[in-house]
């Protein structure tokens, strides 16, 4: 074998995995299609603060814009809901420079890292992945290996290559953009900001994650309508003062699969992870950490496959089995109160709104909340139950 696994795709998802196997002492080769990693992003760029600690990534100024302190929701009247924290829960990331930032972790791990490199399909024998159809630039060949990691992303082919099925339809996806404003005016600069409702985003929200004091990410994501992500976007911008005086200096265009976790994620002598596993959460969208922490099982799992010389879809199913375990009944879960706040209708978003108002999030007592529900639809109801 040229190596012991071959890491496809060089995101979040696939630099964890390819390495903490190096750590563990694989012989690993990443492979990103990208000339550099990390560029373009496609991305909100926040993540949690508790994630990167659990995963020991020590954050560093040069990938963290900006410390976030919580949220302000508001509904579609515009009734605000103050999800602040007293202590930083967040980060809004750089992340061009997080992703390369893992990147070079894999490689002074051990991995050995090739940029502008595709895998084009899979070597396979008798039914078992034996290893990746690689190009890098007009230079095709093959490299032999234990194990294959699709950590290809939302586009990513490795799964179908192996018969795992793992596409995305367009309804299934939410359709997102998002513009970097500069020279904006926010009220905090380092609380994130989310707009519900079908009149700004249906199927969706729209965030506002400060990079800076006059800095911002303003996105949305829309799912099943008439006109594009761009006309909600401009529309938005356009209604909040703050905001429309700002300058894009950058635009981000992209699709996140809110349909819920693979029911399969492995096959023989191959594993997927991350957005390709559809390890993104249905409700909120973040995939950041998910990636990175399944990345991590499935190196775990990888590294007792090395010891046992055993590649089979079966001795790989511990992986699907952990990451289930771990993350994929909290995306479930995702899944369910996302297919109820679709069900609400703006004026429920608004009572709801209301309902909260006032309350700081960790104050809001969720079982009287459910007590006094019966005042609200039957869904928002089921909503609360779903959190107890
Ligand atoms: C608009 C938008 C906003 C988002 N906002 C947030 C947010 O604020 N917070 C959050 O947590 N998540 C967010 N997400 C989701 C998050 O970006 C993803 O969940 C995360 O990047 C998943 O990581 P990954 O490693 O699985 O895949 P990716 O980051 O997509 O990495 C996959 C890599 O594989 C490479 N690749 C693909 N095919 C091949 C091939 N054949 N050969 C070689 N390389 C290949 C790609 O070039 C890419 O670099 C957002 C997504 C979008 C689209």
């Amino acid at each position: 074998m040229d190596y012991d696994v071959v890491v496809v795709g060089a995101g979040p998802g696939g630099s964890m995995t390819a390495r903490t196997l190096a750590q563990e002492g694989a012989s690993v080769l990443m492979v990103e299609k990208r000339p550099e990693i990390g560029m373009p992003v496609r991305c909100g760029e926040g993540t949690g603060v508790a994630g990167l600690k659990e995963l020991g990534i020590t954050p560093h100024p040069k990938f963290i814009a900006q410390e976030i302190y919580g949220d302000y929701l508001y509904s579609p009247d515009g009734t605000k809901v103050d999800m602040r924290t007293e202590e930083p829960n967040g980060y809004c990331l750089e992340r061009r420079m997080f992703d390369k930032h893992l990147g070079i972790l894999a490689a002074k791990a051990g991995a050995v890292v090739r940029t502008r490199t595709t895998a084009t399909g899979l070597i396979t024998e008798n039914g078992t992945v034996k290893g990746v159809k690689l190009r890098h630039f007009d230079d095709e060949y093959d490299v032999k290996c234990n194990v294959v990691v699709g950590a290809d992303g939302i586009e990513g082919r490795v799964g179908r290559w192996a018969g795992i099925s793992n596409r995305t339809k367009l309804g299934e996806m939410t359709s997102n953009v998002q513009f970097e404003l500069v020279g904006i005016e926010m009220e905090e600069p380092n609380v994130l900001e989310f707009y519900l409702g079908g009149k700004y985003a249906p199927g969706g929200y729209v965030w506002i994650f400060p990079k800076g004091p006059d800095v911002a990410n303003v996105g949305l994501g829309i799912r099943k309508t008439k006109e594009t992500a761009l006309v909600y976007l401009k529309r938005f911008i356009a209604e909040h003062e703050n905001l429309a005086r700002g300058s894009v200096a950058s635009i981000v265009v992209g699709g996140v699969p809110v349909q819920g976790p693979l029911e399969e994620s492995v096959g023989n002598g191959v594993l997927l992870v991350g957005d390709s596993a559809r390890h993104v959460d249905p409700l909120t969208g973040g995939g950041i950490y998910n990636a990175m922490h399944c990345g991590t099982l499935a190196a775990g799992v990888i590294g007792e496959a090395l010891a046992a010389g055993n590649f089979s879809k079966e001795f790989l199913q511990k992986y699907h089995e952990l990451w289930w375990k771990e993350v994929g009944e909290g995306l479930m879960r995702s899944l369910r109160v996302k297919e109820i706040i679709e069900k609400l209708s703006d004026d429920d978003l608004n009572k709801i709104a209301k309902f909260m108002q006032g309350m700081k999030f960790g104050e809001i007592d969720i079982k009287e909340a459910s007590s006094i529900v019966t005042q609200f639809p039957p869904e928002f109801a089921e909503f609360v139950q779903s959190l107890l």
